[in-house]
């Protein structure tokens, strides 16, 4: 075992759980054994609550302009300490290094943002009536959780905790149990940046953490990176606790391509959509729509998907349950009738005979009743329908039920207004691959890719992390003339 047994990180130390069931954490890059991970209970969590319970008043006063200066610091570690982290992040998650290393690069970004907050927070005040002014402030709301998924072990962390924080909540996160090792360093490089011990806390385990976040009477919010079977559960759950929540769930993006796209830019950038982070993306293409003929295009698409070599520009999906599932689902094309025309199953990568790979696999001739066209692959794979008119493009984007992104690849400006009206997606692409946007702006699908009100990250954060207090106050002796008196 490569690493010492994970600890959870509660009140700034790292305690071990009282539970003694674990789980065996293996890199997808090789099979190799990375560590163990606590299965904690309720009990843990309790003993997390306290400790952010207890250091939430102080944190909560200390004013934003001082608690930004963590961030500022810890801003710089991320920096100091970029490749460390992004060695480790493809060592759990199994992607290339230089996709870890811009994962690193985006929770940067996002610390950045979080320093800007006490720029974007002020609240208002207006004298309404003589001597009386009424004011509006943003308050943190207590202890949040945050529950994130395997595929960005660092980044998704790092949509909700810099701002969460920074707003002055306290926080406990619970870290997909395939990729527990990046929140434990998180901590680490938190604590060396300054933050208060209590005000950040990690505590592992699976389904019953969850349930017992969504439970607990002590915790305000709960955000949720993660499926759409799990974010509803989440939700449901959160919500009927009276409890704000945030869950994103899963997404099957669609990239419409027209017949007057640039082939090779188009051509490259679906290939990147769909095989980046071995298709383990929720901004992923997983279905493009061919709108009249651009086979000269899919042609390209296949020239580019054989440059991508796995265990060289392609890296490993999560594990063997994911890599049989993926391998199912093109085989099931393949029997429905659709052409594969670059085929990923049966991949090995020489000296990692126990990593878990799938090659970028390039599907034609989809129909939009085939699982490869409805279900979410998650893996390097894209499912290609034709259309006769952009019309029809949009029934098959629309009829999807969930609503991340959507992409169209065009050089007619009219045409892509067209589709950014209609598309039914939170984030939408002009030929861009991958539409995320930076920040400030918020990141948050449509749909079954997303329940509750408002985006995780950028400004519209603000809203979900903290709650308004409304202040009418008079002094003057003036103020009994009023209608206020
Ligand atoms: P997942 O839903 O299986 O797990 C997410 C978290 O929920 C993990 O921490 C896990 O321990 C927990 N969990 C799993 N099953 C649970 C259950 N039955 N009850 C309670 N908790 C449970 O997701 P994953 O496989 O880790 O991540 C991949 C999914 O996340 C994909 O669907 C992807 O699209 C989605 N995702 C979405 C976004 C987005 O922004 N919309 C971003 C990243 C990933």
């Amino acid at each position: 075992m490569k690493y010492t047994a994970i600890q959870n990180y509660i009140n700034g130390q790292f305690v071990s759980a009282g539970t003694s069931k674990t789980m065996e954490v293996i890199s997808p890059l090789d099979g190799n054994l990375l560590s163990t991970v606590p299965m904690s209970s309720r009990a843990d969590l309790d003993t997390a609550v306290a400790a952010a319970k207890k250091a939430f008043p102080a944190w909560s006063r200390t004013p934003i302009k001082e608690r930004v200066q963590v961030f500022f610091k810890y801003k710089t570690l991320l920096e100091k300490h970029l490749k460390e982290l992004a060695e480790l992040c493809s060592e759990e998650n199994g992607k290339t290094y230089g996709e870890s290393v811009a994962e690193i690069e985006k929770c940067i970004e996002l610390t950045e943002f979080a320093t800007s907050l006490p720029q974007l927070v002020t609240g208002e005040v207006l004298e309404v009536s003589r001597g009386v002014e009424c004011r509006t402030e943003h308050v943190p709301l207590g202890v949040v959780a945050s529950i994130v998924p395997f595929n960005f072990p660092s980044m998704v962390p790092n949509w909700t905790l810099p701002n969460a924080i920074a707003l002055g909540n306290c926080m406990i996160i619970k870290p997909s149990e395939k990729v527990p090792l990046s929140c434990g360093r998180l901590a680490e490089l938190l604590k060396e940046a300054g933050l208060p011990d209590g005000v950040f806390n990690v505590v592992h385990g699976d389904v019953e953490i969850v349930e017992a976040i969504c439970d607990h009477p002590d915790i305000e919010a709960v955000s949720f990176v993660g499926s759409t079977k799990v974010a509803k559960i989440v939700y449901q759950r959160a919500t009927s606790n009276y409890k704000r929540c945030l869950a994103l769930g899963g997404a099957k993006n669609h990239l419409m391509v027209l017949p007057n796209a640039i082939t090779g830019m188009t051509a490259q950038n679906v290939a990147a959509s769909m095989s980046g982070c071995a298709g383990q993306r929720c901004m992923a293409a997983s279905a493009m729509i061919g709108v009249g003929n651009v086979d000269a295009i899919i042609d390209k698409i296949c020239e580019e998907a054989r440059k991508i070599v796995p265990g060289q520009n392609l890296g490993a999906v999560i594990n063997k349950a994911s890599q049989e599932r993926i391998e199912r689902f093109i085989g099931e094309a393949e029997r429905d009738g659709a052409k594969i025309l670059v085929d990923g199953r049966n991949t090995k990568v020489a000296g990692k005979e126990n990593g878990t790979y799938v090659g970028p696999t390039v599907i034609d001739h989809v129909t939009p009743a085939m699982s490869v066209a409805t279900e979410e692959i998650f893996g390097p794979v894209i499912s290609i329908m034709r259309t006769n008119t952009v019309d029809e493009a949009l029934a098959i984007e629309n009829a999807n039920p969930y609503g991340n992104a959507a992409s169209v690849f065009t050089q007619n400006g009219g045409m892509a207004r067209y589709i950014i009206d209609r598309a039914s997606a939170g984030m939408i692409g002009v030929n861009v691959g991958v539409p995320v946007p930076r920040e400030p702006f918020s990141f948050g699908g449509w749909n079954e890719s997303k329940f509750g009100v408002g985006d995780i990250t950028g400004k519209s954060s603000i809203e979900f992390w903290t709650k308004l207090k409304k202040s009418t106050t008079k002094w003057n002796a003036e103020a009994g003339v009023n209608w206020m008196s």
